[in-house]
């Protein structure tokens, strides 16, 4: 049977950076599930689809042809055969994705997805609801946290690496405000499944981080 690994947790944990490695270690396929849903994000800001319409999303979805793609460079998205990848990260991208998150037509459609690619390959999933919806069965579940304001200056510099400067509180803000809005909805909200085992990533590097989820890995 395929392993697979499930790494959910706020914005900002250093989930994709530590999934990402940790499946390189392994080499195990690396599934961003949120990259998916920052796509269905991306295409409603291009075609000006209202993000609270879910109607609309599907139509709109089913429009196009959308497919993801692993690479050394991580994971990838296509849209029409044109790789998104980068728009993906756009501040814009972020603010309407919880927004798109929410409906039930849109996440039942991402996590058949998702499961598909856990079902014939070992994986390391990141997201919000690996461990408690898509892979309830994981064989590790893992839930990444650290403090909202090392999670901002993670952020931060991201976006500087991208050639943005944007200030610390607003992004302070704009996290949190995302992570009230993944976890309070209804369906598939952000949270630790009973069997998750909680990592606290404050002030620790990836690389210890990805040592441990290993150890537990080893076990
Ligand atoms: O992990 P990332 O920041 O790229 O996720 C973007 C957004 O996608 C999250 O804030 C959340 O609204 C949504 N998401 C989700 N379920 C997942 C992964 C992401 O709802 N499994």
């Amino acid at each position: 049977y395929p392993v697979s690994i499930a790494i959910d947790g706020p914005a900002g944990a250093g989930k994709s950076t530590v999934a990402r490695m940790v499946a390189k270690r392994l080499n195990f396929l690396y599934v961003d599930t949120g990259a998916m849903y920052r796509t269905v994000a991306y295409l409603c800001i291009a075609h000006s689809v209202d993000a609270t319409n879910s109607q609309a999303i599907i139509q709109m979805l089913n429009q196009h042809d959308v497919t993801f793609q692993m690479s050394d460079d991580g994971f990838k998205a296509l849209v029409d055969d044109v790789d998104v990848s980068v728009q993906l990260r756009d501040p814009k991208v972020s603010a309407h994705v919880s927004t798109v998150a929410a409906h039930h037509e849109v996440r039942s459609r991402l996590t058949t997805w998702q499961r598909t690619f856990a079902k014939t390959q070992s994986v390391v999933m990141d997201g919000r609801d690996i461990g408690t919806v898509v892979l309830p069965d994981a064989t590790i579940k893992i839930f990444l946290t650290a403090d909202v304001e090392e999670r901002a200056r993670r952020r931060q510099r991201e976006f500087c690496k991208n050639g943005h400067d944007v200030p610390l509180e607003e992004i302070i803000q704009a996290v949190a405000e995302r992570d009230a809005r993944d976890s309070s909805r209804e369906i598939a909200p952000l949270k630790a499944a009973g069997d998750a085992i909680q990592i606290d990533s404050t002030g620790k590097s990836a690389e210890r981080v990805v040592d441990e989820i290993l150890s537990l890995v080893e076990d």
